[in-house]
């Protein structure tokens, strides 16, 4: 697998829906997904310039972090509180937070580490049982708690969007996601990022504002 030659296409991509949406294509963030890749290939991307990873579990993010240098980590996957000691010392940003809970031990945890924790909301706008992320109408309580919080800063919204192939659902739910970024940030002007789009849908994301797209099997598996 070529994954020189997979970065290529893909950042061809995302100049071509930013292009599409009159959006300047540095004001997307490409983010490695690498819950499913070898470290050898994760090795081999950093090598290429790719310094934003996104790991979903706790342990590989910590065995991982261990052998890869100037890596700034995202975590993205659900977390278990009690792995957020393991977390926060690592991740610049944690986009999958939605519980009250997830917020007091993050928070406890950054202060412990004397830094401020940059998280993001995950938003479950789809509805969908199996997809984790707080429902739309949580929102605004769980924001104004963040910001009664002294180490903790949230800085975007998160979603998935459904995996479906009817593309006018996909794009609805990264256009809500959008209205509600833009509705909050006018409280919180912290709140700038859209964390949406993945390798079935990053082009429409881009359209609808990402600024934060979050790709594994397009660079790993070249799909
Ligand atoms: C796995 C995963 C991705 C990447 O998905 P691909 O289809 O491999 O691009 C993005 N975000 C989250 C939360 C994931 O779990």
């Amino acid at each position: 697998m070529d994954l020189s030659e997979n970065l290529k296409k893909i950042k061809a991509r995302i100049e071509d829906a930013a292009r599409r949406a009159r959006r300047d294509p540095n004001s997307v963030q490409l983010i490695a997904v690498v819950k499913e890749a070898d470290l050898d290939a994760v090795q081999q991307i950093v090598h290429l310039g790719v310094k934003d990873l996104a790991e979903n579990y706790a342990q590989q993010l910590v065995q991982k972090s261990r052998v890869l240098e100037g890596v700034n980590w995202h975590f993205i996957g659900r977390i278990q509180t009690n792995k957020i000691k393991y977390i926060v010392p690592i991740c610049e940003y944690i986009h999958s937070v939605c519980r009250k809970e997830e917020l007091l031990q993050i928070e406890k945890v950054a202060s412990r580490h004397r830094k401020i924790q940059k998280i993001l909301i995950e938003v479950n706008i789809s509805h969908e049982k199996t997809k984790s992320g707080l429902d739309e109408s949580q929102l605004e309580e769980v924001l104004d708690f963040a910001n009664t919080l002294e180490h903790v800063k949230v800085i975007g919204l998160m979603t998935m969007a459904p995996f479906t192939e009817d593309l006018t659902q996909i794009r609805s739910i990264f256009r809500e996601l959008r209205r509600l970024r833009d509705f909050y940030q006018e409280r919180y002007p912290s709140i700038i990022h859209l964390s949406m789009g993945m390798t079935n849908d990053f082009e429409i994301a881009i359209e609808e504002g990402a600024t934060m797209i979050r790709v594994g099997r397009a660079i790993f598996k070249g799909e």
